[in-house]
């Protein structure tokens, strides 16, 4: 997902770049306006931490591009070429990764990967409902 700071920041073409130049095929990619509801049944996990209302108010600001991207060892893959969540951090340790390139901070950070299978099956059915395979 690229969020909103991503999108307004004009990183779609270079983060799209990077997705297909590291080999993924982008299988589904459609916007979305997220509103309260759905950040916080999609960031569920976080609702109980000091930072939600800022996430929330974050991730309402302006569209996403939600894509559903397809490799071998496409979670690891992504999750690396995104680098750490705090992207002022990621700007010193991983200098090359997406989020040193277009976000900010811990929060900030401008795109979003799912973390395992479980994750990338629940996140796609929130998005696309359920998408078939082939
Ligand atoms: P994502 O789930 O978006 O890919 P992540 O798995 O790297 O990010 P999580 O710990 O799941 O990180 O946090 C979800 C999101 O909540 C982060 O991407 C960030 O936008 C926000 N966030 C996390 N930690 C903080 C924090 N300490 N302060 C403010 N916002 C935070």
């Amino acid at each position: 997902m690229i969020k909103p700071d991503g999108i307004r920041g004009n990183f779609t073409n270079q983060i799209k770049r990077v997705i297909l130049q590291s080999g993924f095929v982008i299988v589904h990619e459609m916007m979305f306006q997220l509103d309260v509801r759905n950040v916080t049944l999609f960031y569920s996990e976080h609702s109980e931490k000091s930072f939600f209302p800022n996430l929330v108010e974050y991730m309402t600001s302006g569209p996403v591009l939600v894509m559903v991207i397809e490799k071998t060892n496409a979670i690891a893959d992504w999750r690396a070429l995104i680098g750490p969540t705090d992207a002022g951090k990621a700007k010193v340790s991983h200098p090359n990764s997406i989020r040193a390139m277009c976000g900010s901070n811990s929060e900030r950070n401008c795109v979003h990967g799912s973390d395992s299978p479980q994750s990338a099956a629940r996140e796609i059915s929130f998005f696309f409902g359920e998408i078939s395979p082939g």
